[in-house]
C-alpha cells in the first residue's frame, strides 16, 4: 500500500495558495482568528472540502468539519487536521500544514477510489494561537470538556469583541453541537517548531505525547541591611541564601536529562539597592518533563531543596507555592504505533518526541485516542514570518498521516 502516495506538489500549491489569504510583505501570514481574513482562509478551506465531495458542517465554537462516508457507517470517524488561524507575524505551515495535508489525503484517496471502512473527516479547529482571544486551543478545549461552551463563546479580544458575536459577523456559527460524539482516533501533522529533528537530519517526528508542566511562586525572606559595616556572617541576604538554591533548581532538571526542564523567568529582589543586602527575594519556577512520576520527583526534590535552604539559613524563611499543574499527555499508543509503521513502511528515517508546545492534539487525547506526527522546520523557527518547511517535508508528513489513518480507518 505504499505505492500510494499523495501528490507533493498539490499539497505545496494548496499551502501557497492559502498563504496568499493575509500575506505579509515579509513572507508570513497574519491571518488570526475570525477576522476576515479567517473568514476568506475558511471560505477557501469550505470550497475545496466540497470539490472533494466532503460534506461540510461547522459547530457552535466555528471548528469546521468536512465528512467523508466509510462504508460502515456506524464506525466513528477517523479525525485528521489542525489549524488555518495565524499569529499576527505566523508563518505558513504552522496549522495549515496539518489541515492541507489532511485534505490532500482525501484527494489522493478520491484519485485512486479508495474506500475506508470507517468514515474520515478532516477538521480546522477555531483559534488554536489564542493571540486574538487567549486561552489558545480553545475550540478543541471546548470540544474535549476542558472549558465549557458559554466560556468558550464569552472570550473577548482588546476591542471587546466575543468569539460568538465574531461567529456571527463572518457566518461561521454553526448549529452543531461541540463534542459529545463519538471519534474513533485523532491524528494531527505539524511542523515539530523546535532544532531537534533538523539537527540530528531526521524526516519525521513520532509525537509520544505532550510534556507536563509545573509553575511556582517563590519568595525567600531575610532582613535588609548596609551593605558595608554588615559582616558577611551576620547578614541575613535573601538573595545569597536564593543563589545557593538556584543551582540546586537547575540540577533537579539536569538529573532528569535530557526531558527534564527547569526554568527560574522572574526574579526580583528587594528593596532593589545596591548598597543594601537584599532582604527579600521573589521568583518564579517552570518545571517540565513528559512522564508524570518524574514530574512528581522533580516536585519532590525541589521541595527537599528548599528544605536544605531552611537548614543552611535557619534565621531565613523559604516559602514555596505550586499555582499551576498540567499533567503530562501520552498520546494512544495503537494511534502512536500506527503512525511508527506508516514511517518504517515509507523508509523514512524518524525519532520519537514529545510536544513541547501546545496543540488541539493534546486537549483533543482527553477524548479520543490521538498521535501527531512532526516534520522538521528551518533552523526549528516558527510563529515567525521566516517559518519554512520544504515541499519534500511536508509530502514525507501527508504521506506518513495517508498511512496512519488508512491503517486506523481499516482500508
Ligand atoms: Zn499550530
Amino acid at each position: 500500500m505504499t505505492s500510494l502516495q499523495v501528490n507533493g506538489e498539490r499539497l505545496w500549491q494548496s499551502l501557497m495558495t492559502m498563504a496568499e489569504i493575509g500575506a505579509t510583505a515579509k513572507g508570513g501570514v497574519n491571518r488570526q482568528t475570525l477576522t476576515d481574513e479567517d473568514r476568506r482562509g475558511r471560505d477557501l478551506f469550505r470550497r475545496w472540502c466540497e470539490e472533494a465531495g466532503l460534506t461540510v458542517t461547522v459547530d457552535r465554537m466555528g471548528s469546521m468539519f468536512g465528512h467523508r462516508p466509510g462504508r460502515d457507517p456506524d464506525r466513528p470517524p477517523v479525525v485528521l487536521g489542525s489549524h488555518l488561524d495565524s499569529q499576527p507575524t505566523g508563518g505558513k505551515f504552522d496549522g495549515a500544514l496539518g489541515v492541507l495535508a489532511a485534505l490532500e489525503v482525501i484527494r489522493t484517496l478520491n484519485d485512486r477510489g479508495v474506500a475506508t471502512e470507517a468514515p474520515l473527516e478532516i477538521v480546522n479547529w477555531t483559534n488554536e494561537e489564542g493571540v486574538r482571544f487567549p486561552p489558545a486551543m480553545i475550540a478543541s478545549g471546548v470540544f474535549a470538556g476542558v472549558f465549557d461552551l458559554e466560556y468558550g463563546l464569552s472570550r473577548t479580544d482588546h476591542a471587546g469583541h466575543t468569539i460568538g458575536g465574531e461567529l456571527q459577523r463572518i457566518g461561521y456559527a454553526g448549529p452543531q453541537k461541540v463534542g459529545h460524539r463519538p471519534l474513533g482516533a485523532l491524528f494531527e501533522l505539524h511542523i515539530e517548531q523546535g532544532p531537534i529533528l533538523e539537527a540530528e537530519d531526521r524526516r519525521i517526528g513520532v509525537v509520544t505525547g505532550g510534556q507536563g508542566t509545573r509553575w511556582y511562586d517563590c519568595e525567600v525572606i531575610g532582613a535588609e541591611s548596609h551593605a558595608g559595616p554588615t559582616p558577611m556572617e551576620a547578614r541575613r541576604d535573601a538573595l545569597r541564601a536564593t543563589a545557593e538554591l538556584l543551582g540546586e533548581i537547575y540540577a533537579i532538571a539536569q538529573a532528569h536529562a535530557p526531558d527534564g526542564r527547569a526554568t527560574v523567568g522572574e526574579l526580583r529582589a528587594f528593596p532593589g539597592s545596591r548598597n543594601t543586602v537584599p532582604g527579600r527575594v521573589a521568583f518564579t519556577v517552570d518545571m517540565r518533563h513528559p512522564d508524570g512520576g518524574v514530574m512528581d520527583a522533580m516536585d519532590h526534590a525541589l521541595r527537599e531543596a528548599f528544605e536544605r535552604a531552611r537548614g543552611r539559613a535557619p534565621a531565613l524563611e523559604f516559602h514555596l507555592h505550586e499555582i499551576w499543574y498540567a499533567p503530562p499527555v501520552a498520546f494512544d499508543a495503537a494511534c502512536i504505533a500506527a503512525v511508527r509503521d506508516a514511517t518504517l513502511a515509507l523508509g523514512l528515517s524518524a525519532r520519537e518526541i514529545v510536544s513541547g508546545a501546545g496543540h488541539d492534539a493534546v486537549y483533543m487525547a482527553r477524548v479520543v485516542p490521538t498521535a501527531m506526527i512532526f516534520v522538521p522546520c528551518k533552523d526549528g523557527i516558527s510563529h515567525n514570518e521566516a517559518e519554512y518547511a520544504s515541499p519534500e517535508a511536508c509530502a514525507d508528513g501527508a504521506n506518513v498521516l495517508l498511512h496512519a489513518v488508512l491503517a486506523r480507518a481499516a482500508a
